[in-house]
């Protein structure tokens, strides 16, 4: 079959598309660019806010105008949430955030001629075990994604996700070194360890283990490779975390600490386990441990109940952790989650307001941040030309444009030279420098 898929959503959506792209291959079918023409569609649908799941039902929509005559699959967490409302799109077959083989089985099903629809979606809360998958790359072959966990039980009163995903499941740091070694060997530069929640990592082996032993075992595993991670909640990040990491010179000092609000008692009202100060600690902690790490972050503005002078608190506290670059979220209301029933609703001018402010705030600190970088050496790995300039990203995640042949998948030095529109620009020394610390430059290997 000729298949062509459409993914919405986060990085674990994107790579788990990779592993059906994978699968579809290794059976024997063709990818085509979506939306077709295509004997198959699959559409891999998200959940996070009302405007996900928008974008996912009017991509169910578009494959079949587009390909009447073929076959549309539904996967991933809107599927997973709203089973009816996707089938009533008039897919052919509905599955959730599970059995990804069983899912092209039931897609080759279907396509030999079995009756549909088929709408087969569990219980996610059932899950115990965590679902094998092949490891892919995003960005030619220059960045894999290392999926090492799934689900979430925090429960935070905003969020649908750990009723798509399920409770806390883990690849076993034997198999994620594995895994790290034979992506290292295929090629790829640098890994991003992801997950739904990432810090939960190793809570249902329930011996003790946690992020930092799987990240060391990763790093060991895969010498010729940077290793990232995903977005971290604050409790992760303690001391003895950070001096282990500190001491991984593969690791890269680039830390996604969600915050989601910067006063404690929107915190408290969204079900988040810390408060502002255990949040200040730790971006204090990765600062103490590592030269000027970036860290980054998402805020969700117009939370119900949130008054102006939380806000404003908010916007004082983004201004203290000084943030590289801060990823801003109208609330949105998800049916099925506590606060969607709540009563006071924070209007959508209103939050619309707060989302403009908030990103005048980031706007002026990724600037600052931009700017200290400026006539600083920085080992940069390049993944793809454009318009004549190759564009990569620095080990602390910033991106880099500069001037240089066939650098695709090299980590070259790059001195900087200017700053703008969110990125840095810079020139290939003739000579590289002497390297000057890990934040600035100091593993040229990496
Ligand atoms: S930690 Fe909170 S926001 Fe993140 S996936 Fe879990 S419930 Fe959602």
């Amino acid at each position: 079959m000729k298949v062509a898929i459409c993914t919405l959503g986060c990085k674990v959506n994107q790579y788990e598309t990779q592993a059906l792209e994978a699968e579809l291959i290794r059976r024997g079918h063709t990818l085509v660019p979506f939306p077709g023409p295509a004997d198959a569609c699959i559409v891999n649908t998200c959940a996070v806010t009302a405007v996900s799941g928008k974008k996912s039902r009017q991509a169910v929509r578009r494959a079949k105008k587009e390909n009447p005559a073929a076959l549309v699959g539904v996967c991933g967490c809107y599927a997973q949430t709203s089973p009816e409302p996707a089938a009533a799109l008039g897919a052919d077959l509905v599955m959730g955030t599970a059995g990804r083989l069983a899912f092209l089985d039931r897609l080759e099903e279907l396509a030999a001629g079995r009756p549909g629809p088929i709408t087969e979606v569990d219980n996610p809360m059932r899950r115990r075990s965590f679902e094998r998958l092949p490891a892919g790359g995003l960005e030619g072959r220059t960045r894999a994604m290392l999926k090492v966990e799934d689900g979430c039980v925090n429960f935070c009163t905003y969020c649908i996700i750990p009723y798509a995903r399920g409770p806390v499941r883990s690849l076993p740091p034997a198999e994620a070194a594995r895994e790290a070694a034979r992506l290292a060997g295929e090629g790829y530069r640098e890994l991003v360890l992801t997950g739904i929640e990432i810090s939960s990592w190793g809570a249902d082996f329930r011996d003790g283990t946690g992020l930092i032993d799987l990240t060391e075992a990763v790093c060991a595993a895969a010498p010729g490779c940077r290793v990232r991670l995903g977005s971290l909640e604050p409790r992760t990040v303690t001391e003895d975390f950070c001096r282990r990491a500190a001491a991984l010179d593969s690791l890269c000092p680039h830390f996604h600490l969600s915050l989601q609000s910067g006063c404690d008692a929107t915190l408290k009202r969204m079900g988040r386990k810390y408060d502002s100060e255990r949040y200040y600690q730790s971006v204090k902690l990765l600062r103490d441990h590592f030269c000027c790490p970036g860290i980054t972050t998402d805020l969700i503005v117009g939370f119900p109940g949130e008054t102006e002078a939380e806000f404003e608190e908010t916007l004082d506290f983004l201004r203290r952790c000084a943030f590289s670059a801060v990823h801003i979220f109208p609330y949105s209301r998800r049916a099925g989650t506590p606060a969607a029933d709540w009563p006071d609703q924070v209007p959508n001018a209103v939050k619309e307001d707060r989302a403009r402010r908030a990103a005048a705030v980031a706007e002026a600190l990724s600037r600052r941040w931009l700017e200290r970088w400026i006539g600083e050496t920085l080992p940069v790995l390049f993944e793809e030309e454009r318009n004549g300039l190759w564009r990569g990203h620095a080990p602390n995640y910033t991106e880099v444009w500069a001037a240089g042949d066939g650098l695709h998948n090299q980590v070259r030095e790059v001195r900087i030279t200017s700053a703008a529109s969110g990125s840095l620009r810079g020139i290939l020394p003739e000579k590289a420098p002497p390297a000057s610390g890990r934040g600035g430059g100091g593993a040229p290997d990496f």
